[in-house]
């Protein structure tokens, strides 16, 4: 029996079920038909025409990505809009697209327990935990089991996400000794009332006033890491825990996970 997108979406839905997702989200299919068949799957951070490509070239009939297509309300898929080409191309190509966001932040592992686990972060729990569920929530916390200088944690950083133009920021002593660390998988800058006990906190784009004042309240250091680089750790392991699901459901998918680098940020200058 060949699998089809209905299959694959039963299967995700269990690892990151569509109930515990922000209430702002947009998750889910956003096009095709979960009749479709599928044999091959790109996973990726975002649904960019990049993205919808890999899929064409490599013959992926689904593309499955962090990012939603679409969060607020739309009143034209005319290809007159980078987004509108990627409906466009999408449909003419028969490649069904599906969204795990909010739903994959908040779940166990989720995508801030695998950016937390390239970083080797351990005895994980949530920052800001859901209140339907302690157990899940926003961010990650815990310790690295060896304590290290923040210009080492900033070092294995660099050398366990994958590499960007944009490289990372820090904000701290270099020497200062790191223990303790959250993480923020994407934009977490609305936790950082909840880090002030921690030695590091990493997440994406943090904005200059947020930075300064948390700085200037707490001693927890700051790393910000590209968007996109500290999102891309999950979706090997989404790939290999639906590749497992799917397995153990009796069917039969080559998944891979994207190899393009879709972070906006494509040089820098200055130092
Ligand atoms: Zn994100």
């Amino acid at each position: 029996m060949p699998t089809t997108v209905r299959q694959v979406i039963d299967a995700l839905e269990q690892r990151y079920p569509p109930a515990i997702a922000a209430d702002w989200d947009a998750i889910g299919l956003v096009s095709g038909s979960p009749d479709n068949t599928v044999t091959s799957i790109v996973l990726a951070v975002d649904p960019v025409l990049a993205v919808v490509q890999e899929a064409i070239d490599c013959g992926a009939e689904m593309i499955i990505t962090h990012h939603p297509l679409f969060l607020h309300g739309v009143h034209s898929v005319a290809a007159t809009t980078a987004r509108g080409v990627v409906v466009e191309e999408l449909i003419r190509n028969g490649i069904s697209l599906y969204a795990a966001h909010t739903n994959a932040d908040h779940a166990r592992p989720g995508v801030s327990d695998a950016l937390a686990a390239a970083l080797g972060v351990v005895e994980l729990q949530p920052i800001d935990p859901l209140a339907s569920d302690p157990h899940l929530g926003t961010g990650r916390k815990g310790r690295l089991p060896t304590p290290m200088s923040l210009r080492d944690f900033a070092e294995q950083i660099v050398a366990a996400l994958p590499s960007t133009s944009a490289g990372i920021k820090v904000a701290g002593e270099p020497e200062a000794m790191i223990e303790t660390v959250g993480v923020c998988g994407g934009a977490g800058d609305s936790l950082l009332p909840f880090v002030a006990d921690l030695d590091v906190y990493v997440t994406s784009d943090l904005r200059h006033h947020r930075a300064q004042d948390h700085l200037a309240d707490s001693a927890c250091a700051l790393i910000d890491v590209p968007h996109w680089a500290g999102e891309w750790p999950w979706l090997p392991v989404a790939a290999a825990q639906l590749a497992a699901d799917l397995t153990a459901g009796g069917a039969s998918v080559e998944l891979r996970v994207s190899a393009v680098v879709t972070d906006p940020w494509n040089w820098h200058t200055g130092g």
